[in-house]
């Protein structure tokens, strides 16, 4: 997000919150029994639903009826049944390669394709719905713009907050003010940690393996650390993922919990494929090689004979082309040609690799392929223009 658009989002949002009088933060949680909605949460409702459509219209939501039939599985076996009567959940998800999920407080989850794909088994996944739907059982987003009115000092710190968010990428113009205030800014470090705290307690009600939840951050700090990668915005900004982290494994401490839960490694795998290969492909396309390989070779355990993903794994080795890339492209590319011997790019791609070693008989027997099962390229001409100058030399 630059800083201007950052400042654009804040103007209303300001507005939005609004400067006057003082309100309890001390709401009670939706289970509770003298719990009563307040006309103001009526109004942030409302807001939420056109925020939500908006994201809909900008087609970041990815649409997959399995998956999301999943999602909404695993979170209604976290939702305690008293919360379930009270809040119609709904997790959908958004194609975007960055960790993260956010709540909006009308009970519908987010999450990123980007924290699928990088997520190890259901428990983790169960870890982090947990987390998500406490912000809405309690109340979080009202309780934090009522903590931020109260508080004069509060808009100058959210303004802070938001000035140190690391890129977003072209999501934050689809996200409207309650939605960064979400999944961009998240909420105050006592928020968090309650959300923490709730989340863990219903996952392991619900026969997760408790030993789970800290590894969700292990593995996104590694990950972070090998990629040299800012901090990212998952859960807000505070507290960062080493606190988290800690607090994951403080409650893990304190509750001496016997082992063998459910982890659910190759369902949850199977699950989420879709969501590996989308954000493998968008690693791709924005040069993040080790990513885009390692979530190929993820979705390749899961569909070992899938012929696209052995043509983007191809294209990830073609692309990056170092040491011994180029022979690895050729091996997958090769082989994908087996798998679907009518998919025309891998054919471009394989004349491309033999044109730049200068096999001009293998590289023209490429593009001709090519060209055989995509009649009505839109790049015809060049490659009609390649083969003829193979032909010549
Ligand atoms: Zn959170």
């Amino acid at each position: 997000m630059t800083p201007r658009i950052r400042f654009a989002l804040l103007i209303p949002l300001l507005a939005f919150l609004g400067l006057a009088g003082c309100a309890s933060t001390n709401l009670q949680p939706v289970t509770s029994s003298d719990y009563q909605p307040v006309a103001e949460e009526h109004r942030i409702h409302r807001v939420c639903e056109q925020e939500q459509q908006q994201l809909a219209d900008s087609e970041m939501v990815y649409h997959n009826q399995k998956l999301s039939d999943y999602l909404n599985r695993v979170a209604l076996r976290v939702l305690p049944d008293e919360a379930q009567s009270r809040i119609a959940i709904e997790i959908l998800v958004i194609n975007n390669p960055y960790s993260n999920a956010f709540a909006y407080p009308n009970a519908k989850v987010y999450v990123h394709t980007g924290i699928l794909a990088r997520m190890e088994n259901e428990a983790q996944l169960a870890t982090l719905l947990g987390h998500e739907m406490a912000h809405v059982t309690h109340r979080h987003l009202l309780r934090e713009r009522r903590h931020l009115r109260n508080k004069a000092a509060g808009l100058a710190s959210f303004k802070a907050t938001l000035g140190s968010v690391p890129l977003v990428g072209e999501l934050s113009s689809a996200l409207g003010e309650l939605g960064t205030m979400a999944s961009v800014s998240g909420y105050s470090r006592d928020l968090e940690t309650e959300a923490d705290n709730i989340g863990f307690e219903w996952m392991v009600a619900a026969g997760y393996d408790p030993y789970e939840s800290p590894k969700l951050f292990t593995h996104l700090m590694a990950e972070m650390e090998a990629e040299a990668q800012a901090e990212p915005f998952f859960f807000g900004s505070h507290p960062k993922l080493a606190d988290r982290q800690s607090n994951y494994q403080s409650l893990l401490a304190a509750g001496a919990y016997p082992r063998g839960g459910t982890v659910k490694r190759e369902i949850y795998a199977k699950a989420v494929a879709p969501a590996i290969y989308e954000t493998a492909r968008l690693d791709l396309k924005a040069g993040r090689y080790a990513k885009a390989e390692k979530g190929l070779k993820r979705y390749m355990q899961i569909y070992p004979r899938s012929g696209r993903a052995h043509y983007l794994l191809g294209e990830v080795y073609r692309q990056r082309n170092d040491g011994n890339d180029i022979h690895n492209a050729l091996k997958y590319l090769s082989r994908a040609t087996k798998l679907n011997r009518k998919h025309a790019e891998v054919y471009r791609s394989i004349g491309i690799v033999y044109m730049n070693q200068q096999d001009k008989q293998a590289a023209r027997r490429a593009f001709r392929s090519y060209l055989k099962w995509a009649p009505q390229a839109m790049d015809r001409e060049f490659i009609l223009d390649y083969i003829r100058q193979l032909e010549q030399e």
